[in-house]
């Protein structure tokens, strides 16, 4: 008993300083007083429990042949309780040898756009479609997509994300069921229907960081900017100076 409330109280003051500096990633406000302050605390200690279940679920997994083939799996990192979920393809080789998500250059990127709207990577929440690197990083097939998908739903139905931000087309086409073109899904919301018996999640499709990377023209900057731009504002949330 004594334990969690220690536990309990570790966790408030590690929330309290979170919503101090990022004034963002804790939903709603204890105004209920000090038991219902508890009482979230232990939600959110839950929910990082079942996340870290999911994960190890997903470390064990051979459902697919990238089961053997892969150093370690990715199955994503971040704020429990994360207003945002970022969602890219698949690990790549430096993800693969690290199991953690977005560590290479075109997650420097990410943390970079992250930081531009004023948050960091711990508000949010990143993941792939697929947990595991596809040799050679190539294109994610169906089965392998099929097989792992219901590891992200999952994901997605514990974080319960207010916006999930699909970073690419294997993402964006994947997450909205879609043969449209990133190009033609970018820059607006889109509905992303996990069940039927869950509220849908508002969905921003943007170009993928790896892409930005290869053609990094003033002119998709500016587009990646104006989809965080309205990310930021269906948020409520300040949108800071544009990035140089
Ligand atoms: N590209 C992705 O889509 N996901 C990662 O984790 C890294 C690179």
């Amino acid at each position: 008993m004594e334990d969690r409330a220690k536990i309990g109280s570790v966790i408030r003051q590690h929330l309290e300083a979170e919503q101090f500096f990022a004034g963002f990633s804790v939903r709603g406000q204890n105004d209920a007083g000090e038991f219902q302050e508890q009482e979230d605390d232990m939600a959110v200690a839950r929910k990082a429990g079942e996340l870290e279940n999911l994960a190890e679920e997903i470390r064990q997994c051979r459902q697919c042949g990238l089961g053997s083939s892969r150093t370690n799996a990715v199955p994503g990192e971040g704020n429990p309780n994360a207003r945002i979920m970022f969602i890219g393809e698949a690990p790549g080789a430096d993800e693969d040898a690290q199991g953690r998500p977005f560590v290479g250059r075109a997650g420097q990127l990410l943390d970079k756009i992250i930081v531009a709207c004023g948050l960091k990577r711990g508000d949010v929440y990143i993941g792939n479609i697929l947990k595991c690197r596809p040799p050679e990083n190539r294109d994610p097939r169906a089965d392998e997509i099929i097989a792992c998908l219901p590891y992200l739903q999952r994901q997605i139905e514990l974080i319960k994300p207010e916006i999930i931000v699909a970073l690419g087309a294997h993402a964006a086409k994947t997450l909205l069921d879609t043969t449209k073109s990133i190009g033609q899904l970018r820059g607006q919301f889109h509905e992303y229907y996990a069940g039927l018996d869950q509220m849908p999640v508002k969905l921003m499709a943007t170009y993928h960081p790896a892409y930005l990377l290869r053609s990094y023209s003033p002119e998709n900057r500016r587009k990646v900017w104006e989809d965080m731009q309205k990310v930021l504002t269906e948020l409520g949330l300040p949108i800071p100076q544009r990035p140089k």
